[in-house]
Order: C-alpha cells, then sequence, then structure tokens
C-alpha cells in the first residue's frame, strides 16, 4: 500500500495511454507514480512536422511534471523501467532502484520494427521518437549544405536524394511535407540549388499507399504526392541499405544519404521473455485489459491491446486512450469496493492523414473524404487533442503563417552535446 494505505498505482509509459490514465486517476483514492524515460509527453501526430522544420520539438511535447502539478495524488518520475518482479510487485529502474506497486498499468508503447534488417537498421534514421525528428531535420539541412557546394554530381544527387520507406500515414505526411520544404528552399536559401534537383522516393511494399485506408483515398494521396514531385513506388519493398545507397527488392539502386523509416513498429515493454504474448509480440490481455495470469497488472496501447477473442486493435492512440479510461475505472471501481465486470469495447471513430498544404484523407465512421475539407478535419482534431494551450496556439499560429507565406521558419541544424547527467537520469548511461 501507498501512502496512508492507499493502493499505490504505477505507471510506465506516459505517452497517449499512460497520460490519460493517470489523468483519470486524479482525484481517486489512490496513489499513482508515473514513469516515463522522457520528461514529457509527446504527440507524435506532430512529429513529422519537426522533422521538416515547420514546428518546434517544445511545440509537441508537454512536460509532465506541468500536467500534474496540482494533483495532490499523482507523482512523475522520470526513469527508465527495465524490469517487472511479479511474485514481489515491485518495477526495477535502470538506475537499480525497485518500486513497489499494488496495481501496475503498462503503457510502454512500441518501437521502429526493421524485421531484422540490420543494414537498414543502421542506415534509416526513424520518425518515432523527438530526438528521431531532430536528428532528421539536422539531417536533410546538412545534406542541404553539403550539396550546395558539393563539386561532384554523383555525390550531389546522392546528397539530393532522399528515401522514405513505409506509406502509411507517417510516411505519407513526412513525404509530401519535406517535398514541400525542399521546394521552399531549392533556389532562395540555396541559390546554387535548382528547384527540380531534390528528389524525394516513397516505397511501400503494398499495392497502394495508405493500407489501413479505404483503396480511393490511398490513390488520391498518390495523386496529391505526385503533384507535389514526391515519387510513388508501390508494390516493392526495400532490400538493403549503405550508407550511400538503397536497393529495392526488384534490383533498383537509388544513389542516396538519406533513408526514412516509417514501413513498421514492433511493440515494447520491460516485461522479458516468459510474459504471455501474441504473435505479434503484443502483450497478451483479457477482456479486462489485465495481463493474462496477473490479476494485478495492466497491459494497454501499442505494447498489449490485444483481447483473446478478437482481432488485435490498431496501434493507434484513440485505442491506447480508450484502454487507458477503461483501465482507470476499473481501478476506481476496485479500490472503491464496487464490483463489475465490464467487457473492454474499443469504439473505432475513425482515422485521418495529411498529404500536404490544403489536402487530406479522412474515414470516419463510415464516410471517406478527400482534399480541403478532410485538411480542415484534420486541423481541428490535431489542434484538440494536443496538449497545452500555448502548443495549441503556436500549431495554428505555424500553420497559418506557412499557409499564407510558404513559410518553415525552423530550418536550424542545432546538435545537442549529451548530458552526463540527462543520459542517467533518461536510463542511457548507468
Ligand atoms: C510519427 C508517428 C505519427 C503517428 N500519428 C498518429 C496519428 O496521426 N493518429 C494516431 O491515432 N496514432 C498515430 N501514431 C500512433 C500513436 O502514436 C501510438 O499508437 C500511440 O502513441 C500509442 O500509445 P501508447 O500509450 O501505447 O504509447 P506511446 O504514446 O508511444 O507512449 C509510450 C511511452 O512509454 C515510454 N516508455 C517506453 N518504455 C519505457 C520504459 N521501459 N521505461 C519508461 N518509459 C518507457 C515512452 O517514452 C513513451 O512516452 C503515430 C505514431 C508515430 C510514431
Amino acid at each position: 500500500m501507498g501512502d496512508g494505505e492507499r493502493p499505490r498505482v504505477v505507471i510506465v509509459g506516459a505517452g497517449f495511454g499512460g497520460l490519460t490514465c493517470a489523468r483519470r486517476l486524479d482525484g481517486a483514492p489512490v496513489d499513482v507514480l508515473l514513469i516515463d524515460r522522457h520528461n514529457y509527453h509527446l504527440f507524435t501526430p506532430l512529429l513529422y512536422q519537426v522533422a521538416t522544420a515547420l514546428l518546434n520539438p517544445s511545440d509537441v511535447a508537454y512536460p509532465l511534471r506541468t500536467v500534474f502539478r496540482r494533483s495532490r495524488n499523482v507523482r512523475f518520475r522520470q526513469a527508465e523501467v527495465v524490469g517487472v518482479d511479479r511474485e514481489r510487485r515491485r518495477v526495477r529502474t535502470a538506475t537499480g532502484e525497485e518500486i513497489p506497486y499494488d496495481r501496475l498499468v503498462l503503457a510502454t508503447g512500441s518501437v521502429d520494427n526493421y524485421f531484422g534488417n540490420e543494414e537498414v537498421a543502421r542506415e534509416a534514421i526513424g520518425l518515432k521518437t523527438l530526438e528521431q525528428a531532430v536528428r532528421l531535420r539536422n539531417h536533410v539541412l546538412a545534406c542541404l549544405e553539403q550539396a550546395s557546394v558539393e563539386a561532384d554530381r554523383e555525390e550531389r544527387r546522392r546528397l539530393l536524394t532522399f528515401v522514405v520507406v513505409g506509406g502509411g500515414p507517417t510516411g505519407v505526411e513526412y513525404a509530401g511535407a519535406l517535398s514541400e520544404l525542399l521546394r521552399l528552399v531549392a533556389g532562395r536559401d540555396y541559390p546554387d540549388l535548382a528547384r527540380g534537383e531534390a528528389r524525394v522516393l516513397l516505397v511501400e511494399g503494398r499495392p497502394h499507399l495508405l493500407p489501413g485506408f479505404a483503396p480511393r483515398l490511398g490513390r488520391y494521396a498518390e495523386r496529391a504526392l505526385g503533384r507535389r514531385g514526391v515519387e510513388v513506388r508501390t508494390g516493392v519493398q526495400v532490400a538493403s541499405a549503405d550508407p550511400g545507397s538503397v536497393r529495392l527488392a526488384d534490383g533498383t539502386v537509388v544513389a542516396s544519404r538519406t533513408i526514412v523509416w516509417s514501413a513498421g513498429v514492433r511493440p515494447d515493454d520491460p516485461l522479458g521473455h516468459d510474459a504471455p504474448r501474441r504473435r505479434s509480440r503484443r502483450l497478451e490481455v483479457d477482456q479486462d485489459l489485465r495481463l493474462a495470469g496477473a490479476a494485478a497488472i495492466f497491459a494497454i496501447g501499442d505494447a498489449a491491446g490485444a483481447v483473446p477473442s478478437g482481432p488485435e486493435l490498431p496501434m493507434l492512440s484513440p485505442p491506447a486512450m480508450q484502454a487507458a479510461r477503461h483501465v482507470a475505472r476499473t481501478i476506481r471501481d476496485e479500490v472503491s469496493g464496487r464490483r463489475r465486470d465490464r467487457v473492454f469495447r474499443y469504439v473505432d471513430k475513425g482515422t485521418m492523414a495529411t498529404v500536404g498544404r490544403g489536402a487530406a484523407v479522412a474515414e470516419l465512421q463510415g464516410l471517406h473524404i478527400a482534399g480541403f475539407v478532410a485538411w480542415l478535419a484534420w486541423i481541428f482534431v490535431h489542434v484538440y487533442y494536443l496538449i497545452g494551450f500555448r502548443n495549441r496556439i503556436l500549431a495554428l499560429g505555424s500553420w497559418g503563417l506557412n499557409y499564407v507565406r510558404f513559410d518553415r521558419p525552423i530550418r536550424i541544424i542545432l546538435q545537442a552535446q549529451p548530458d552526463p547527467v540527462a543520459e542517467r537520469v533518461a536510463g542511457r548511461s548507468r
């Protein structure tokens, strides 16, 4: 039990699932400790805008201590959880600390999945974390700097060819935004680079883009990207990569210094090999989202969310948030002695993706929308869900300015030096 004999709830991961759960337990008769390796909540849907110099990192991230500074029962700790002792009910952090729990909620999300292709994993830049988004921004701008003074034609071409792998929403959004950035700066910031010289290639293994959407919307995205100068290759996978080229499975070799990976993620959790899992490696949970065979542990979001009888839930933010609300309700009921046998049911409210300025696709309750109206809906939904008043205003302001002035203002190459104390707190060194 926690202070004053109140049950102690430990939530690992402060993404969409973990943060929602902690907020729903704010004010409940439990002591909550929210743990994350970062000290901020990350709004992943806008990460590609950080990577393409439209938004600042701070516009899409929100400090977790600020969220709970008025809370009486929710505390935050920055730490990396590396193990769970299910028998003694303790989580272990990278610094060796053991933290006891009465209920544990695992909401640790997912990491990039390279499907065992180590060459590609070594060469590619992912788009999953804020660090990766800033690295990608630095990398693309540095390629332009180097290309603008490069005398060797082959090398210049390599520097100006950008390969994006994965034609799901992230790949489509990034490719569209990157191509807009390149068109904006070529010939202006970089007078030595001609407008058509930079090339963006989007590679998707399945027959059409946006596989999770209706085929009509995938075709719309392909046309809209084509109008923005993006070359789309569908039905072919990336086979290998080295520092100067990418080879596709059909034998095509693309000379490039950049490969951006958005072709898949896999679940990530600190439970180890003996935890019950689905074939997808996501944690297996019962219909109440408890880990199979462990009544005190819940697992939600990308890390789990797969109930034994039904299909796996999509790895998206709405299932993570809905599961979090369900778990918070269950914990509240349990600690106040109320009994209930409620089965978790996911309500699919739809999905959307942008392709570029004024162009998006949306699938809402069976309705398929493409174009400007879908883009306005996309803006509305993302501003609504973005955390923090300041972030909403700044994102809206940046989009408005970009719309009227074609501006991508954050064109700075900024490489932070690792700080030993910050590295230790984040669990990256002991
Ligand atoms: C670029 C991108 C764009 C996306 N766009 C959309 C979109 O438009 N719409 C949509 O619905 N979904 C989108 N998604 C998917 C969505 O982000 C995920 O499905 C959602 O974040 C899952 O929520 P979660 O709580 O399971 O995990 P996350 O939100 O990923 O949170 C996991 C948290 O756990 C922390 N963590 C992990 N392991 C540990 C550990 N061992 N110790 C401590 N902390 C740990 C991480 O730091 C992270 O904060 C996008 C994803 C990406 C990468």
